[in-house]
């Protein structure tokens, strides 16, 4: 059977991870299959004729919360333009309610609910055709008998993009507002070992890259098995190469030994994401998250201090018990360690996460369809929470793109702190008429010394 995998990415340098898994099992099963990519911002035909002019006899979609509205748009064309080609599909969208989108697509042969690579072996293996299992819901493989992802063949379609890899599934924590934190993700890894000759294959690739790389681990928390973490590290901090590696990391697990270690990568070699979120522990403990503030500030600020590592810090505003106050408060915690970059999100009530069963309890209104952002709970309001979407635009112009220190202290300072900052040029913008999302220097520039002035 032809088999076509097709992807819809945020943007055109993601990689959709899981269906270089999935064409695995596919082609292991003896068929052809197909990685077909696109993005969200392409336009629906092109998407159309990818997928369909070739009419494969089987078509898997995965459906994440930037994709789903995209593909319920698509899959009656693709039904009209290929009515012979069984039609499946996976992914935490499709996979949290199967039952709901076959009723809404009759059309749909199965729906594979969790973990794709086990359920989606004994799919091809059967000639995608299970007749009356519809919904598969197979318990998957350990992740160490799942092999590397990628072929030879796939690297030059990388260029330019993230190399997306995974040395661990699930996550040891249990934050209530993430599908990582749901039983069936219990943390499993591959050995330092295994790891190690998996990413040498990547980094053997990486001279015919026009540039170098990003090599983007997905493990939700790298760092959760310190010394698998430590070994990894060294390896990579030691190799012939100019390849930028990215982790999710959780500051708190950081030992002597990684700092003495880490302070000696290559500048540039890494990348940490840490998510903070907040620094209230009162929220924090309301949405299970464990992280004690003062220890992980510490331990930021001494991953910042020799300037190697490229740090970036992640908060999440509408987390249960912060009004605006205690959002400022995070802010100006953050923002005083003058991290590379600061993202501030927001929370989203994701089917399937113990947050979504609380939400009445926090008086928690969210958007009822994908991305299911917050709209208002019983700190704040939609109005404020409009102030710190401004707020958060002009955090990424001012600092991430422009990293205007100066100007910022001597806001900051006047106003008495980082987000009276923030919320003083978030007035000013709206009164002036100003994009707080322009991230031309210049024009950056210009809009605080006015605000300062
Ligand atoms: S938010 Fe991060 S740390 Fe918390 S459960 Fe999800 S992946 Fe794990």
């Amino acid at each position: 059977m032809r088999v076509a995998l097709a992807g819809i990415n945020a943007r055109y340098t993601h990689a959709n991870l899981a269906l270089f898994y999935l064409r695995n099992e596919i082609l292991s099963s003896g068929h052809e299959a197909r990685i077909l990519e696109f993005h969200i911002s392409q336009p629906r035909l092109e998407m159309l004729e990818g997928i369909c002019l070739e009419s494969p006899d089987a078509i898997l979609l995965s459906v994440y919360i930037w994709n789903v509205a995209l593909v319920r748009s698509l899959l009656p064309d693709i039904h009209a333009l290929c009515p012979r080609s069984l039609l499946v599909l996976g992914g935490p969208e499709a996979g949290y309610s199967p039952e709901a989108w076959l009723a809404e697509f009759p059309f749909i042969s199965h729906i594979v609910a969790g973990a794709g690579e086990e359920a989606v072996r004994i799919l091809a293996e059967s000639g995608f055709s299970l007749p009356g299992q519809r919904i598969l819901r197979r318990k998957n493989r350990p992740f160490r008998d799942i092999g590397f992802p990628y072929r030879d063949g796939d690297f030059p379609l990388l260029a330019n993009r993230y190399v997306y890899y995974e040395s661990s599934r699930g996550c040891p924590f249990r934050c209530s507002y993430c599908l990582s934190s749901r039983e069936d993700q219990a943390l499993e890894s591959k050995d330092a070992q295994t790891a190690l000759e998996e990413l040498r294959r990547i980094l053997a690739y990486e001279k015919n890259w026009p540039s170098p790389p990003i090599v983007k681990f997905v493990d939700r928390t790298f760092n959760a098995q310190p010394e698998r973490a430590r070994s990894i590290w060294a390896a990579l901090a030691e190799a012939e190469s100019r390849a930028t590696f990215h982790f999710e990391i959780h500051p708190a697990l950081l030992a002597e030994d990684d700092f003495r270690l880490l302070e000696s990568v290559p500048p540039g070699r890494f990348q940490f994401e840490i998510g903070v979120q907040s620094v209230n522990e009162a929220a924090l403990r309301a949405v299970n998250r464990g992280m004690d503030w003062a220890c992980a500030k510490k331990a930021i600020a001494r991953l910042l201090e020799p300037g190697n590592i490229h740090v970036h810090l992640d908060a999440i505003f509408g987390l249960p018990g912060e009004g605006m106050a205690e959002c400022g408060a995070t802010v100006d915690q953050i923002m005083s360690l003058k991290p590379h970059q600061v993202q501030l999100g927001f929370l989203k009530c994701l089917p399937g996460t113990a947050l979504r069963d609380q939400a009445d309890a926090f008086g928690l209104t969210h958007m009822a369809e994908a991305p299911y952002q917050i709209l208002s709970n019983s700190w704040l309001s939609f109005q404020d929470l409009r102030l710190l979407r401004d707020i958060d635009k002009l955090v990424d112009s001012v600092w991430n793109a422009n990293r205007l220190e100066g100007e910022l202290d001597a806001l900051a300072g006047r106003e008495g702190g980082y987000f009276r900052a923030f919320s003083c040029l978030a007035r000013a913008a709206g009164r002036e008429g100003y994009n707080p999302s322009t991230r031309q220097e210049g024009k950056v520039r210009e809009f605080l010394e006015r605000a300062l002035g």
